[in-house]
């Protein structure tokens, strides 16, 4: 994933405002615990900005990102590749001032991240985090799928079985009765 990272060296002797803009194209890859069915493509911009109470200056990095994840079917379990789209900010700081090569007290913002000693920006961990949010709790392969059956575990996308009636409206169960094996051998 070096593809999401970026050298911000020059960046931070830059005046407040300066920016880059990076595109960003990675193939699938992993994430994380999770698997990229498409490419990982957008563009971020990086901005030069000195938050309040921090004299070393930050940068923050602004997405456009696009991709797909893979992901399990909630009902049925099948493999997907759900399509991701979002759009993220995330500041980094600065672990040694860039000027002078000392130490910078460590930033007090939670939802920061740091820069590495030699002022290298990682998306990794933001560009993950906003991917788990983009997908739905409940991923499915498609909106009618019927999922596995309860009782023989069964998947009734693909094949039926004797436990459908269960899932049959009651006021139908007599004509899910009707067409059991059983009665089609009797039939016979
Ligand atoms: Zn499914
Ligand atoms: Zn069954």
């Amino acid at each position: 994933m070096n593809e999401l990272r970026f050298n911000v060296a020059a960046l931070l002797k830059e005046p407040t405002g300066a920016s880059r803009e990076r595109v960003i194209r990675v193939s699938p890859t992993t994430i994380g615990d999770r698997t990229l069915m498409a490419p990982l493509q957008g563009k971020v911009k990086l901005l030069r900005i000195v938050p309040r109470r921090n004299q070393a200056g930050a940068v923050l990095a602004l997405g456009e990102l696009t991709t797909a994840a893979a992901a399990e079917c909630s009902r049925c379990l099948a493999a997907v590749a759900l399509p991701v789209s979002f759009a993220f900010e995330a500041t980094y700081y600065p672990q040694v001032d860039v000027v002078t090569g000392r130490a910078v007290m460590p930033h007090q913002d939670d939802l920061g991240f740091d820069l590495s000693a030699n002022h290298e920006l990682d998306l990794t961990e933001a560009t993950r985090q906003h991917i788990e949010l983009a997908l739905p709790m409940q991923p499915l392969c498609s909106a009618t799928c019927a999922g596995l059956c309860a009782t023989c575990g069964r998947n009734r996308n693909l094949e039926r079985c004797q436990h459908q009636a269960a899932v049959i409206d009651p006021r139908l169960a007599p004509l899910q009765a009707l067409l059991t094996p059983d009665t089609l051998r009797e039939m016979v």
